[in-house]
């Protein structure tokens, strides 16, 4: 296959996986060029070079598509920060970034570009203003992806099942496939009063291409619901969790304690997000979870905030697939002092239970 030419989103997903790196934000953050908190996605404008080798970090590992880091880069959010002006160089920059990494693949295939609408956090159940106000905002948004060539629509992490309507009706004015995954809070149902399995059968009946769940919970508190969604929807399904350990008592990120033996609290009130840190998933639980998810039949796969590479590596190769970075994956036998290698010595070997 040319490397021009490039298959749809549907086509790639009735035939196997495809993975999609999200958790820019956190990752971003933690590389030095956005400040937690705040959260605004100004690396696009203030350090491309950054967020492009971000881009190109997650396609070595095995990201099929190469999501424009629009995410909180809306009007709402430029306001809140004084800079509305920058909205639209600041997304035309980061959908051109995404592009050019998308059109210059590692493999045969380009990847697909994705445009990119969130959750607003002004949306207001029964108030028609604000209501009008956040699909002006998708509007815009999605011509602008449209206008730099996006090949499908990612809307993600709505917890309003309205709000997550108004994206889809938006993206689908379109035509390009859209991909809508919702994001409920620890009451494990919409703000809006409905439960997260209506909410997605809705989004299906709407024409969603792609629904499922992204972000707030890791794989523990995310995945009885995919197996419910999995179970109900015909349309395919996408399971994007945070890389967190979330449990029944708190689902999501946002008030995970840390059991961790922590002797350094935050100066805030939560672990969220800033000292999340000890409660990482290790490779093996992201592993466990997209090989639990694709075996159900959830080829859209991914992992949102506390992303890194080495996870989503993790991701593709757990369902079957070999990607560049997969040259870098563990290779225990050559370790000093716990490998097989007949070179080790044997007495750096034996100290292994002292070290
Ligand atoms: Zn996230």
């Amino acid at each position: 296959m040319s490397k021009n030419k490039k298959r749809g989103l549907i086509d790639r997903l009735n035939v196997g996986p495809v993975i999609c790196a999200e958790g820019f934000l956190f990752e971003i953050e933690k590389r030095g060029y956005m400040s937690s908190g705040e959260f605004v996605p100004m690396v696009s404008l203030e350090n491309p070079e950054a967020l492009e080798n971000l881009h190109k970090d997650f396609q070595h590992a095995g990201s099929d598509i190469v999501q424009a880091f629009t995410y909180n880069g809306h009007r709402e959010k430029m306001r809140v920060i004084g800079k509305e002006e920058l909205l639209e160089p600041l997304n035309r920059a980061a959908l051109k970034i995404a592009k050019k990494v998308a059109n210059n693949p590692l493999g045969k295939e380009n990847n697909l570009m994705a445009g990119n609408i969130s959750n607003s956090n002004i949306w207001k159940q029964g108030d028609k203003k604000p209501q009008l106000e956040v699909e002006k905002m998708f509007r815009e948004m999605v011509g602008w992806a449209v206008d730099e060539g996006a090949d499908i629509l990612i809307g993600e992490t709505f917890y309003y099942a309205e709000e997550a309507y108004t994206a889809l009706k938006v993206m689908k004015e379109t035509k390009l496939p859209s991909v809508i995954t919702i994001a409920p809070y620890g009451e494990n149902i919409m703000r809006d009063g409905v439960s997260i399995l209506d909410t997605c059968k809705e989004l299906e009946q709407r024409g969603g291409d792609v629904v499922g769940m992204n972000c707030h919970r890791g794989p523990n508190t995310m995945l009885p619901y995919l197996k419910k969604i999995r179970k109900e929807l015909k349309c395919h399904v996408a399971g994007l969790p945070i890389t967190y350990r979330t449990t029944d008592d708190h689902p999501t990120f946002f008030n995970l304690p840390d059991n961790n033996g922590c002797s350094c609290h935050t100066p805030h009130e939560t672990t969220f997000p800033t000292a999340l840190d000890p409660m990482q998933c290790n490779r093996y639980e992201i592993r466990k979870f997209a090989k639990e998810a694709f075996e159900i039949g959830i080829n859209y796969l991914g992992v949102c905030c506390g992303a890194n590479p080495m996870l989503i590596r993790e991701v593709a190769e757990t369902v079957g697939l070999k990607v560049p970075a997969s040259k870098y994956r563990e290779n225990m036998e050559n370790h000093y002092m716990f490998g097989k290698n007949k070179r080790i010595p044997k007495h750096i070997k034996d100290y292994r239970n002292k070290a």
